[in-house]
């Protein structure tokens, strides 16, 4: 046994690479834990949430881009960043396998 004070963390490169600048004593237990949320690649849903916040700007959040009706709360929580009410998703989503299959 090691009389390594400090508990068991997580080992990877996101662990001390930007504390150990500031390394101060009795700081190390306060160290931000890794969030596996933030760990995943998410380029595309950042780009889905610049769109909707530009959306959130124009007054336009919650209306479906294709007919101008409102998405619907329940849709809106569970899928934030949609911009088609259900109704023009599901017709999207037709066109699109129609269109696969005609290929
Ligand atoms: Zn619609």
């Amino acid at each position: 046994m090691s009389c390594a004070p400090r508990p068991a963390k997580p080992s990877g490169p996101w662990t001390r690479k930007k504390t150990s600048r500031s390394h101060r004593p009795g700081v190390d237990g306060v160290e931000p834990q890794f969030d596996a949320a933030h760990a995943r690649p998410r380029a595309q849903t950042d780009f889905q949430i610049q769109e909707l916040l530009d959306r959130l700007e124009a007054g336009a959040y919650g209306i479906c881009e294709e007919c101008g009706e409102e998405i619907g709360i329940a849709r809106l929580k569970a899928r934030p960043v949609t911009t088609l009410c259900i109704q023009c998703k599901s017709d999207q989503e037709v066109e699109e396998r129609k269109a696969k299959r005609v290929v």
